[in-house]
């Protein structure tokens, strides 16, 4: 990854994508409505399940959850929020000051760039240790290239957004060039899963324009900023993850904290991070789609065909397939 210093989020993952190049050879802001609706109030959620919760009159029940495996003092999860994305709500403080959602001491955790060999699947070690949730906003090629780490943070039980197929930044390109990003981004993810995920959308380096957001309102995708930046992709110690993270949180006192589940340092640093936020009260919100975001066929074929021809769902293969008797 080299040494020198990176300014931008665009500097290491160009460097990324070199390495890829090399090792991977590929397999193939108009807000209509809007409603956060409070799927959970009370309680902690130690196990999400994917399906939609059984409801009574628009709230889950939690009457009993079982405590954290192994970890009775877990950080868990305090709430959990469903947004309809209808008219591409937007959503963290640096950009997009609308939806003032969280209360004081609340915290979404959101990781982008994923899927990546050891940091992720340490990243969800981190996670189901303190039985906490978070948001993924995963890069298209990425997700090509690791399907079966995308489909383990999709089991775990996170939610799962975009970040654009290869990370460009879409405020320097031509409008269709940059819509073409955002849906393969997509696409890519609904293909390496199986299934469509959550209709949120991360803007790389959170560099957004008037254009796209009206694009990603009409397509009924919601926008997440931030409210505060870790910086993680500079940092190569865990520690100084840790109290960037915590510095800020403890300065904002509530908010979206974004980090990259691409980055060794913060990979590392999650276990101490988590410790800290429990220790210091914070409570974590899962923030969840109300409805699958809606891909495009023609990206959605286009990948399938680049995965290996014919599905996406290598599920569907035992479903075709079954050894019963060897
Ligand atoms: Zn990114």
């Amino acid at each position: 990854m080299g040494t020198r210093q990176q300014n931008s989020e665009f500097d290491w993952l160009s460097e990324a994508a070199d390495l890829n190049g090399m090792e991977h050879r590929m397999r193939a802001a108009t807000v209509c409505v809007m409603a956060i609706s409070i799927t959970l109030m009370t309680g902690a959620v130690w196990a999400q399940n994917r399906a939609a919760p059984a409801s009574v009159g628009g709230l889950e029940t939690l009457a009993q959850r079982p405590a954290c495996p192994g970890n009775p003092e877990a950080l868990g999860v305090a709430r959990v929020v469903e947004i309809d994305t209808t008219g591409g709500p937007g959503f963290g403080f640096e950009h997009f000051k609308a939806y003032d959602f969280l209360r004081d001491g609340e915290v979404v955790l959101t990781f982008d760039d994923g899927p990546w060999p050891g940091n992720t699947p340490a990243v969800l070690k981190a996670l189901a240790e303190q039985c906490t949730k978070a948001v993924f906003f995963p890069i298209g090629k990425h997700a090509m290239w690791h399907p079966e780490i995308l489909k383990q943070v999709a089991a775990e039980g996170h939610t799962i957004g975009s970040h654009t197929w290869s990370h460009a930044d879409l405020s320097k390109l031509a409008p269709d060039q940059a819509k073409e990003e955002i849906d393969k981004g997509v696409s890519a993810v609904r293909v390496a899963l199986g299934q469509p995920e959550a209709s949120f959308f991360r803007f790389p380096a959170l560099r957004h324009s008037p254009e796209l957001l009206t694009y990603l309102s009409a397509r009924n995708i919601g926008t997440f900023s931030t409210d505060m930046d870790s910086f993680d992709f500079k940092m190569r110690k865990p520690e100084q993850v840790v109290a960037s993270v915590v510095s800020k949180l403890k300065k904002h006192g509530k908010g979206i904290v974004l980090m990259h589940d691409f980055q060794h340092a913060t990979s590392l640093a999650l276990p101490e991070l988590l410790v800290q936020l429990k220790t210091s009260g914070y409570k974590i919100v899962q923030v969840k789609a109300k409805e699958p975001v809606q891909t495009l066929a023609e990206y959605d074929q286009q990948l399938e065909k680049e995965l290996g021809g014919g599905t996406a769902d290598s599920r569907a293969t035992l479903s075709v397939v079954r050894t019963i008797s060897e």
